[in-house]
């Protein structure tokens, strides 16, 4: 750290992102990426546009919004794009947050929460799931903006609208973000509370169930007015957030939407049979509705099955926080890659 770093950032601790090992060759279960590629329109596309890279790219995101706008059957004016959904997801804290206005999330959610908190000076509150690793719609009465994944992660326990509805109805003055990054690998989304709320934002990402991870492309949903907010922000930070081959990747991507809900079908039913083979091998899985599982093995800790499997060339997430110490986090990989990992399993398992 150099002498000039402000004081405030000098105990800062980052986003701790998952392994990505650019020089060894690893079955990669731990960042849930699509073990699928991009259609092949994606890759044209995105290459097209990089034969006019010497111009900036439209900041309007006009005919990305638009297309997304028309997924979703919205107005382009409830849409804004950026970089990664991380990227929306700090507008919206930036826009939202400050001394007085709290955020609220749970102790087992995706972690950039409280790193966003940290880094943009916003205090936070935080609401411990219940024992079930389940989210109550009780526990959350009132204290703060809110942010919820749903599903949520690590955990893949998918929260039905019903109960995200009566935490909006019991925080109109609040606004809810409900980052629905894995919303394609579950059965319901939240989706009508944002047509329906003023108070509701909805986060999506492309880096999932539609193979775009490197790509960083991400959005959100919501009413003219919180979109509006978010606008300011990013136009205040970063005008050009989404490079010319990511929007033209991003268009073609909604193009060929069928291609990948198919791909999204194939990873539930992978994920489907991978709770039965995991719970045959002594594992509890707790119910997911997310392109991973969050599984604990009744005899082998969590610590030492990570490190058992990445010896072996499998790569899963462990996270050594309190009561999910014990608990892995699996990504759903393609059938072989899903057979290549239980191979591998089955010999840890073994010794
Ligand atoms: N939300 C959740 C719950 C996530 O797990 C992730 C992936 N790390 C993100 C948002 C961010 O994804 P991206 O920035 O790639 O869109």
């Amino acid at each position: 750290m150099s002498r000039f770093l402000k004081e405030a950032f000098k105990t800062l601790s980052c986003y701790v992102p998952g392994e990505q090992f650019q020089d060894r060759k690893f079955i990669k279960l731990n960042t849930n990426e699509s073990p699928y590629p991009p259609s092949p329109l994606v890759a044209a596309r995105a290459s097209e546009a990089a034969e006019g890279l010497q111009l900036y790219s439209d900041p309007e995101s006009a005919a990305l919004r638009k297309a997304i706008a028309g997924l979703h059957h919205v107005k382009a004016e409830n849409v804004i794009v950026s970089n990664g959904s991380d990227e929306v997801l700090n507008f919206a804290f930036l826009a939202f947050g400050d001394a007085s206005h709290p955020f609220v999330f749970a102790d087992i959610t995706y972690g950039f929460y409280k790193v966003l908190c940290d880094v943009n000076d916003i205090p936070y509150v935080i609401v411990p799931l219940r024992e079930d690793f389940t989210v109550c719609a009780e526990d959350y009465p009132d204290s703060g903006h809110i942010v919820l994944a749903n599903p949520n992660a690590p955990t893949g326990i998918p929260m039905p609208a019903e109960e995200v509805e009566k935490i909006v109805l019991s925080n109109p003055d609040r606004v809810v973000i409900v980052d629905e990054a894995y919303a394609d690998f579950s059965e319901g989304n939240c989706l009508p509370l944002a047509l329906k709320y003023d108070n509701v934002l909805i986060v999506r990402t492309f880096s999932k169930s539609r193979s775009m991870a490197g790509a960083r492309l991400g959005y959100a949903l919501g009413n003219e007015k919180l979109i509006g907010d978010l606008k300011l922000v990013k136009d205040s930070i970063d005008p050009y957030n989404v490079n010319l081959m990511t929007s033209a990747a991003g268009i073609a991507a909604i193009e060929e939407n069928g291609y990948y809900m198919e791909n999204c079908q194939r990873i539930v039913r992978t994920r489907l049979e991978t709770v039965k083979k995991l719970e045959s091998l002594g594992f509890t899985v707790l119910p997911s509705g997310a392109n991973f599982v969050f599984a604990r093995h009744s005899k082998i800790g969590g610590e030492e099955l990570y490190r058992t499997l990445k010896e072996k060339g499998v790569l899963i997430r462990h996270f050594s926080t309190g009561r999910i110490r014990d608990f892995n986090r699996i990504t759903i990989g393609s059938e072989e890659q899903m057979d290549c990992f239980f191979r591998i399993l089955g010999e840890c398992l073994k010794n």
